[in-house]
This record gives structure tokens, sequence and C-alpha cells, in this order.
């Protein structure tokens, strides 16, 4: 059934070739959230282990601030020797890494004690952001304050965690302050696989940066307030999603989380360059891939479609030729004899009259030996035409039936009607006006047998071609150039004895 229809070749193939290019899309589209999954599931690791890492050493150091306040509260610790009193105040606390010293001042400012020198260094804090909090408010708990360069050293950016120290009446009574250096976060971020595009920040609540990778100084204590991102920080506890940093104008997949309890906002993400890269590669050649295939496909699929055709056009055109006469572009014989035997069985069935008509060339042996065989073709083409031209209706047929002898069959038409179409093409042979010098009439004319079958006449559709043949004999018989009717041989036409009288005519002139 494929191979009689080419367009059905070409509609199949373009549904498989769409097919391929559904299943590629959705596996691409796959593969691309594989890899956001892969992504999200990395900041979200990295975030945590990060946010784990710095609250823990919050925490630890401010173990170490209480420490020395409970130290502090002790009756007696002030009676101390100074070296006794460092050990008491300070045990354990100053040796974390990143940590700088741990200094507790008075309510003025200076500082009393130092867990880096005894005496301690001359240093007044009351200018600094983490002793003013204290001092103006007595609930602030752990106050972790803007980066600053420590006075004590004068390097090393850090920031500073400082608790309140409380008389029991509740008065200001100084503060314990811790400072911790940048550079712990620095290093932190830095042991992370983030790939080239990733960033990673950390930064107050309040959104001054503390730490930014990849780091440069000039953003350390920039704020953020107002930028689309720290918008989002803000929001919810933690979170992820797609967004551009400010800084650098770079996409990226976020994950924040506050830290802890901690003033403290985390951020890590990955560019998204970077997630999708590896996908974009793989993309771009299955993409590649399944399109070469299914122009493949289709392509093939065309050149098969057109071989299809053209090899129907010649099995067409081998079915037309076996049908027709090379000649005169009739039917041939044999096909006419198909037609009239399906013509004969459809006349018997429904009972219509069947006509036949034979036409032979007249004289035509002399026409030829008059002048050329060439002529006489060009002859016959001349008779077809004006026969094909006077039998016009849906259903008849006219054929060549042997050298020069025509034949047409008329279904469902009877002796009247038949010997009218004969007539009309005996007149329009006559009337094509070929000279022919050794015919009575002196030009190309032809006779006409026909027979029409009506009910039982004729037992079989041969013979109804004898009969036709017979009246086309007795046409002949009765001087050419006329149409007669089997079994009404008498009633010659109106034109036979026009023609008689030409008969006579030329007669007399030879
Ligand atoms: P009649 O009037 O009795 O039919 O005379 P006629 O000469 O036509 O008689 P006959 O049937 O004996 O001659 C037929 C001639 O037609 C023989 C042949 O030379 C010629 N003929 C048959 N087929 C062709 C053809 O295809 N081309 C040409 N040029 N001549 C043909
Ligand atoms: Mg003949
Ligand atoms: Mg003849």
């Amino acid at each position: 059934m494929v191979t009689r229809r080419p367009n059905i070749v070409i509609a199949i193939s373009i549904v498989l070739a769409s097919a391929i290019l559904a299943i590629a899309v959705w596996v691409l589209a796959q593969m691309r959230d594989d890899a956001l999954r892969r992504a999200q599931d990395s900041v979200f690791n990295v975030s945590l282990l990060v946010e784990r890492d710095v609250s823990r050493n919050l925490e630890i150091y401010d173990l170490s601030l209480r420490a020395v306040i409970e130290g502090l509260k002790q009756p007696g610790v002030l009676d101390l020797t100074p070296a006794i009193r460092q050990m008491v105040l300070f045990d354990g606390s100053a040796s974390a890494k990143y940590m700088g010293s741990i200094l507790v001042t008075d309510e003025t400012g200076n500082v009393r004690f130092d867990s880096q020198a005894s005496p301690p260094r001359q240093i007044n804090l009351a200018d600094r952001d983490y002793f003013k909090v204290q001092r103006d408010s007595p609930n602030v708990g752990l106050f972790i304050s803007h980066p600053f360069v420590p006075k004590v050293t004068g390097k090393d950016v850090s920031i500073a965690l400082s608790r309140r120290i409380t008389r029991p009446d509740g008065s200001f009574a100084g503060v314990v302050v811790g400072t911790m250096r940048l550079t712990y976060f620095h290093s932190l971020f830095a042991g992370m696989h983030l790939g080239a595009g990733g960033s990673m920040a950390l930064m107050l609540s309040d959104g001054t940066m503390l730490m930014r990778r990849p780091y440069d100084p000039k953003i350390i204590g920039i704020n953020l307030t107002g930028t689309a991102n720290y918008s989002r920080f803000t929001q919810q506890p933690s979170g992820d999603f797609f967004g551009t940093a400010a800084i650098d104008g770079v996409e990226r997949w976020y994950a924040f989380r506050h830290i802890d309890m901690y003033p403290l906002i985390l951020d890590v993400a990955l560019s998204t360059r970077d997630i999708f890269v590896e996908w974009r590669r793989r993309a771009w050649i299955i993409g590649t891939l399944i399109a070469a295939l299914d122009v493949t496909i289709i392509a093939l699929a065309v050149l098969f479609s057109q071989q299809m055709r053209h090899r129907r056009a010649a099995e067409e055109e081998l079915r037309v030729l076996a049908r027709t006469d090379g000649l005169t572009g009739l039917f041939n014989r044999r096909t006419f004899e198909e037609e009239a035997e399906e013509e004969w069985r459809r006349a018997q069935r429904n009972a219509w009259p069947l006509s036949m008509l034979l036409i032979d060339v007249d004289s035509f042996k002399g026409f030829n030996d008059l002048y050329g065989h060439s002529a006489g073709d060009e002859a016959l083409i001349g008779v077809a035409r004006c026969i094909s031209q006077s039998v016009r209706r849906p259903g008849d047929t006219a054929a060549r039936y042997g050298g020069e002898e025509f034949a047409v069959l008329l279904p469902n038409t009877d002796e009247t009607g038949a010997m009218h179409i004969a007539e009309k093409i005996r007149a329009a042979i006559q009337a094509l006006q070929l000279r022919h010098v050794a015919s009575s009439h002196h030009v190309l004319t032809v006779s006409i047998g026909v027979a029409t079958a009506r009910g039982a006449t004729f037992a079989t559709n041969r013979a109804l071609v004898n009969a036709a043949d017979e009246a086309l004999y007795q046409a002949k018989d009765a001087g050419r150039n006329r149409a007669l009717c089997y079994g009404a041989t008498t009633r010659a036409t109106h034109n036979a004895a026009v023609a008689a009288g030409q008969d006579t005519k030329a007669k007399n002139a030879l």
C-alpha cells in the first residue's frame, strides 16, 4: 500500500523525524534539569558547610568572652597577681586561630585587661561601634562589629565580637571584646570548589560586606542595601534563586542562609554559565547529530518518493502505450476488445442497446500506391482525428482495429443514434478533401458498417462484430462512402445516394 502513495512515505518520515526530535528535546531538557539540580545541591552543601564552620567558631569565641565576664565576677580575681589573673581570665581563649586579642575595657573605653599583654596596651576603644552599642543599650548580647583595622596591631582587617560587662546594679562597667581576622573567612571560602564563575559572600544583616570570593579588598565594608539580591536575602531565613550580582553583573544560581542566631548572611552561588557549560556542549553535539539524522531521514524519504513517482509515471506511460495505437493515438484492437467485452456485459445487465461501427478506408491500397506510404499514414491520422472528434460521449470508445480499419463502440445507443454518428464520421472524412484520384469519389472516403445489439439480437459480442462487418461489406458493395446498418441494407443513407451520384460522375469523367 505504501508503494502506491509517495506522499505517505514523506509523511511517515516527517512523523519519525519529529518523534526523534521530540525525544531529543525531552532528553536535553532532562539533562538541563539535572545540571541545575546538581548545582543546587552543591551550593546548598557548600553553604551549609560554611555556615556550620562560621557559627561553631563564633560560638567558641563567644564562650571565651562569656568566660572572661564570668571570671571578672569571681570575687578576688582583681586581687590576683597579673600573671595568675591572665590565666584565670583568658585561659584557653586566645589560642583559637584567626582570633586576635581579647580586651576588657572600663566604662570609658580604656583597656583594663589584654589577653596578649600584661600590663595592657594603653588604648581607648570608646569610639568603636562595638563599645558604643554595648554602652548605650543593656540588652544587645553578643555584638558583631563592622570591619575595621585593630588599633593594637594596625593591620589585618577584622571584625570584633563584644559583650557588655554589667555591674550588679545594672550599670555599664565596660565591654569585653575579641577580634576575628577576616582572613579566616577568606581562607574558608578559598577551600570550596565553585567553578570559575562561582561566588561566595558573607555580610552583616545590615548589608555590610565582610568577605567575598572572588576577593577584592575594595568591596570589604561596602553596603549592599538596595541591591536586588540583598533584598531577597532579607526576605527569608534561607532560600535559593537565579540572580545577577550587582558587583560584577554575572548571572548565578544563589543559595543563601542567615547564620544561626548571628546577624550574618551567607550566600553561595554558581554562575549560570558554569552550571550549563557541559550541558551546552552536549546539547550542541546531540542537537547536531539529531538534526543530521532528521535531515537524512526526510531526504531519503523525498528521494524514495521521487523514485516511486517516476516509477509510477513510467508504469502509467507503459500502460497507456500498451493500450493505444502508436500512429493515431486511438485505442488499439486489444483494448477495444476488452472494452467491447465489458460494454457487452453492461448492456446485457441493463438491457441497453449497444451499437458498433466498423469503419474501413475506401480504396486505400490505391491511395498508398499513388501518394506513398507516409502520405497514407498522414491520411490515417486525419481519419482517426475525424473519428475521435465525432465520438465525444463519455463511455464511447474509438479504436484502430487494424490497418486502415477503425471501430467505434457506442453504449446505450440505438440504430438511429449510431447511424447518426456514422454519418457524421463519414461526412467529416469526406470533408477533409484528401485528394484521391483513383477513387470514384476523388477524395478519401470511408465505408461504415453499423450493427446494434438490443436484447437477444446477438448471442455474443463477436456476433455483433460480425454483423457490423457484414454491414461494412455491404456498404463497400453498394459503392463505398456510405454507412449501412446491419439488417437494413436497403436503408442506404441519403448520402449513399449522393455518393452513388458522384460515382456515376466519376465514371463518366474517366
Ligand atoms: P477497399 O475500398 O475495398 O477497402 O479497398 P482497399 O484498397 O482499402 O482494400 P484493402 O483492405 O485490401 O487494402 C488495405 C490497404 O491499406 C493495404 C495497405 O497497403 C494499406 N494499409 C494498411 N495499414 C496501413 C498503414 O498503417 N499505413 C499505410 N500507409 N497503409 C496501410
Ligand atoms: Mg481493409
Ligand atoms: Mg479499405
